[in-house]
């Protein structure tokens, strides 16, 4: 990029931000800051209010309570036009009777930018994305990723403040999206905008992002950089969203969990103030030993093998516990595996360490990720 593409990314405060439609809160109140130069993930399942709070920092929903301010602007009741901001949506939106140079082009028109100018923004926009040889294409002699890439030209070519991008890899097949998220992420370090991106896919967003907010239900569960999330999470939910989770559910007496007829012990974070809880290991800080002898370990607990399944790099067994729960355990593919075939009794053991106790009471997710999905 040219050197007046400088780092200047704005920051983003919301307080008390809420978006009602009728009886129905899309946005219930939250405070959320964006840093200048960040890249902020909105997570969350379908209906979390994601794309509602992005439409409110771009103008396009009204908010109904709280403050927004670009910048320690307050924008309010500013019209998007105004607010120096990019947007990328799902599906590209690109205009289909303009060549991709004409889309590029079309937000620096609109600015009134100097013809000569132009033209070597557009140039340099389509270079930032790899397609200064299509400049001339149509959007329909574009593949999806491509137009998507004219998109994301676009969007930054007048070099706004902020990027805002809701689901801009939904439409894309698995492969494309990892090519296309290592591009984005490779934008955001050269530009040094503000990104804000929405996505349900809890994979992209540690992928991308220097912090993530978990949104459920309107409210944001918690907000932190990716390695936060995963190794603190601060609930259940936040546990079975962000990553996969065993979960040993039990009653809390003192500090130790009872799950069964076993006393199982975790000294990650704090001790909620309830009776009902798990406790919650991330499924490769698990060991599986094979056999009925108990192993001797701080946490043990038996369980019977219902599957395996090999992903390449790793091994992931389902285990049923006496109580009929059931959990994961990941075994990196690197390790000497001992077999194990549906049936098998097996211990599992792990490290207090590695263990939180979460409340059951508050919300969880209703269907936590199949053994079959990803690895
Ligand atoms: P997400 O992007 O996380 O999937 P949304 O922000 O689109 O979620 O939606 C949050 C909630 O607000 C949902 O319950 C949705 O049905 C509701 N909602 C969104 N837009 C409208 C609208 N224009 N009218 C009524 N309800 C809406
Ligand atoms: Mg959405």
């Amino acid at each position: 990029m040219s050197d007046d593409r400088a780092p200047h990314g704005a920051s983003i405060t919301m307080r008390g931000l809420v978006k009602r439609y009728g009886s129905v809160t899309a946005v219930d109140a939250i405070d959320l800051d964006a840093r200048p130069g960040e890249f902020l993930t909105l997570l969350g399942p379908s209906g979390s209010g994601k794309t509602t709070t992005l439409n409110m920092i771009a103008g396009f929903v009204d908010v109904t309570e709280g403050e927004l301010s670009i910048d320690g602007s307050p924008v309010t009741d500013l019209p998007p036009y105004k607010r120096d901001i990019g947007m990328v949506f799902q599906h590209y939106a690109l205009f289909p009777h303009m060549s991709v140079a004409q889309n590029v082009e079309y937000p620096l028109r609109q600015r009134s930018i100097a013809k000569a100018q132009r033209s070597t923004m557009v140039a340099d926009a389509l270079t930032m994305v790899g397609l200064e040889h299509l400049a001339r294409r149509k959007p329909k002699e574009l593949s999806g990723g491509q137009q998507q890439r004219v998109a994301l030209a676009r969007a930054v070519v007048y070099n706004p403040r902020v990027l805002l991008m809701d689901e801009p890899l939904g439409a894309l097949d698995k492969k494309l999206r990892d090519t296309l998220q290592l591009e984005i992420k490779r934008i955001h370090a050269d530009l040094g905008t503000t990104f804000v991106y929405v996505t349900h896919d809890q994979d992209e967003a540690l992928v991308l992002s220097d912090r993530v907010a978990v949104f459920n239900d309107g409210r944001i569960q918690q907000i932190g950089t990716p390695s936060d999330l995963y190794e603190h999470p601060n609930s259940l939910f936040v546990a079975q969203f962000v990553g996969e989770s065993s979960v040993f559910r039990g009653v809390l007496d003192g500090d130790r969990v009872h799950v069964g007829g076993r006393s199982l012990t975790a000294t990650r974070g704090t001790l909620p103030d309830t009776r009902d809880v798990a406790v919650v290991v991330r499924p490769e800080r698990i060991d599986i030993h094979p056999g009925v002898a108990e192993p001797s370990a701080a946490n043990a607990i038996r369980g019977r093998v219902i599957q395996h399944i090999y992903f390449g790099n790793a091994r992931k067994v389902e285990v049923r516990l006496d109580d009929g729960s059931m959990v994961l355990v990941r075994e990196s593919a690197g390790a000497t595996l001992a077999p194990v075939h549906a049936d098998d009794d097996v211990w599992l053991t792990f490290r207090a360490e590695d263990a939180s106790v979460l409340a059951l009471d508050g919300p969880s997710v209703p269907h936590p990720t199949p053994v079959t999905s990803t690895n």
